[in-house]
C-alpha cells in the first residue's frame, strides 16, 4: 500500500548540481549502510570484472542501527572511496542508481514515516538544498510528494523512538505544540525558545520524571492531552520581550566556548572549508586561542555586528530561521532525544552557532548586499549542518538523561536561546 506523502516544496526543486557543488555528498559524514547494500556493491564490481579499492569498500559498525551496521570507508581525505577525480560517484557514474545504498540513493532527502504518513525534508549538509530552503519566499510550504522525487519510498524509517512510549503516540500533537511556540512571526525567536524550554521542562517533569505516572494508561493519556491544551498559556510567555543581549556578562564567555568547539571540531572534520569559515569567524571576532582570553572584547564585537546586520536585513534573516525550523521539525522528529527538554536543547545550541557565525562571518557586513548575505547564510547553514551534526556531544545538555538537573538543564537552554 502506498503512504500518503508530504514534503516541503523546495524539496521538489532539488536538483543535483553535481561538478558545480561547492561540497560533495559524502565529504566529512559517516555513511551507515547496511550489510546488504555492501554485498550487493561486492557482487556488481565483480560481475563488471572491476578491481575493488584497495583499502576496501567499508567497516563494521555494530553500534549502528540495524540498517547501519557497516560504514563505507573514507580515504584519508574524509572522501568515500568511490569518488572520482571529478568529485562525482564512480559507483553511481559506472552502474547505474540501483547498486547505491539507500542513504545515497536519497540524499539529501530525508525519509520518516510519521503518524501513516511518509515525511520527506532535507538534509541541509547539501548547499544546494540549503539555498532552495532558505532563499525563496515558497520554500517551505507543504505539499504532496510528485511522482518520481524519492528514489525509494521503502527506505523510509519509522520516526525514532520506543513504541508505546507518550511522547511517541502523541507524536502529531506533541509537533503542533512545537510548531505552535517556534513558527508564529511576530516575537522574536529567543522570547519563542525560552518559553518553549520552560514547557518542555514542565512536559518532562510529569512524563519523564520519577514520580510515578498514573497506573491507568488511558488516564496518563488524558494527563497528556490536557498539558498539550495548555499550552496557550506557555506561548503567551514568548510575548514576553527578549533580554537586552548588551550588557550580558556571560555571552563573550559563551561566544568563546561555542568558537573554541568549532576550532576543535575542525580539526576533527578534516574539511577545509568548514576550517577556513571557522577561522574567519575567530579572526573577526578577535578570538586569539589564548587561555583565559577575556570575553569581553569579542562579545562586544559580535553585538555590534549583529546589531548592524538585524537593522539593515532583519526581515531577510527572519525568513532564513522560519525556513530552516519548518525544515528541521520535519528532519528531526522529537522523539529523537531522551526529553523534550534535551530536543529543544539541542536546537537552540544550533540556532546559537547559526546566529554567532553569521554575524562573525567575514563575508558579511551592515553594508552588504543582500546577495552576500544569501551567499554567507548558505555557506554559514550547511557547513554548520554537516559538521555539527557528526558531534552529539557538542549539542548535549550537562548529563543529559532522566537523571540529568533539570533546573541547570533549563538554565543552559535560556543562556543559549539569548543568542536567537
Ligand atoms: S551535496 Fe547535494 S548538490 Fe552537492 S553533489 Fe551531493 S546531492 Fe549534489
Amino acid at each position: 500500500m502506498t503512504l500518503p506523502a508530504t514534503t516541503l516544496r523546495f524539496m521538489t526543486r532539488f536538483r543535483c548540481i553535481a561538478e558545480r557543488c561547492e561540497d560533495t555528498c559524502c565529504g566529512g559524514l559517516r555513511v551507515g549502510v547496511s550489510e546488504a547494500s555492501v554485498q550487493r556493491i561486492h557482487e556488481t564490481l565483480r560481475a563488471a570484472g572491476k578491481p575493488e579499492p584497495t583499502e576496501g569498500i567499508s567497516i563494521p559498525f555494530p553500534e549502528g542501527a540495524p540498517s547501519e551496521r557497516t560504514l563505507l570507508r573514507m580515504r584519508s581525505d574524509g572522501h568515500c572511496v568511490f569518488l572520482d577525480t571529478e568529485r562525482r560517484c564512480s559507483l553511481h557514474r559506472e552502474h547505474g542508481e540501483a547498486v547505491l545504498p539507500d542513504v545515497c540513493a536519497t540524499f539529501p532527502r530525508t525519509l520518516w514515516v510519521q503518524e501513516g504518513r511518509l515525511e520527506v525534508s532535507g538534509s541541509l549538509a547539501c548547499p544546494e538544498a540549503v539555498r532552495l530552503l532558505l532563499l525563496a519566499e515558497d520554500a517551505v510550504e507543504q505539499v504532496p510528494v510528485p511522482p518520481g522525487l524519492v528514489a525509494r519510498p521503502e527506505a523510509a524509517r519509522p520516526a525514532p523512538g520506543l513504541p508505546g512510549d507518550l511522547y511517541v503516540l502523541h507524536a502529531g500533537a506533541v509537533r503542533d505544540a512545537l510548531r505552535e511556540f517556534l513558527l508564529p512571526g511576530g516575537h522574536p525567536l529567543s522570547s519563542r525558545l525560552s518559553a518553549l524550554a520552560r514547557w518542555a521542562l514542565r512536559m518532562d517533569g510529569l512524563f519523564r520524571g520519577p514520580s510515578p505516572l498514573p497506573e491507568d494508561e488511558e488516564e496518563t493519556r488524558a494527563l497528556l492531552r490536557a498539558e498539550l491544551q495548555g499550552v496557550g498559556a506557555f506561548v503567551a510567555l514568548a510575548q514576553a520581550p527578549p533580554e537586552p543581549l548588551g550588557p550580558w556578562e556571560e555571552g563573550g564567555a559563551r561566544v568563546l566556548r561555542l568558537l573554541t568547539q568549532l576550532k576543535h571540531l575542525s580539526g576533527v572534520t578534516r574539511s577545509e572549508r568548514f576550517a577556513r569559515f571557522v577561522q574567519g569567524c575567530r579572526s573577526v571576532l578577535g578570538v586569539t586561542g589564548e587561555e583565559g582570553q577575556e570575553g569581553s572584547n569579542v562579545w562586544r564585537l559580535y553585538t555590534t555586528r549583529r546589531a548592524g546586520l538585524d537593522a539593515r536585513h532583519g526581515a531577510r534573516l527572519e525568513q532564513y530561521f522560519r525556513h530552516y525550523l519548518e525544515n528541521y521539525l520535519l528532519r528531526h522528529p522529537h522523539t529523537e532525544a531522551f526529553g523534550l527538554l534535551a530536543y529543544v536543547h539541542r536546537l537552540t545550541v544550533r540556532l546559537a552557532l547559526l546566529r554567532l557565525t553569521l554575524a562573525a562571518h567575514p563575508g558579511v557586513s551592515a553594508e552588504c548586499t543582500q546577495e552576500t548575505l544569501d551567499q554567507t547564510a548558505v555557506e554559514c547553514f550547511q557547513l554548520l549542518s554537516r559538521n555539527v551534526d557528526l558531534a552529539p556531544d557538542f549539542l548535549a545538555l550537562p548529563r543529559e538523561g532522566a537523571g540529568g538537573d533539570r533546573a541547570r538543564c533549563l538554565e543552559e537552554t535560556l543562556a543559549w536561546a539569548r543568542f536567537s
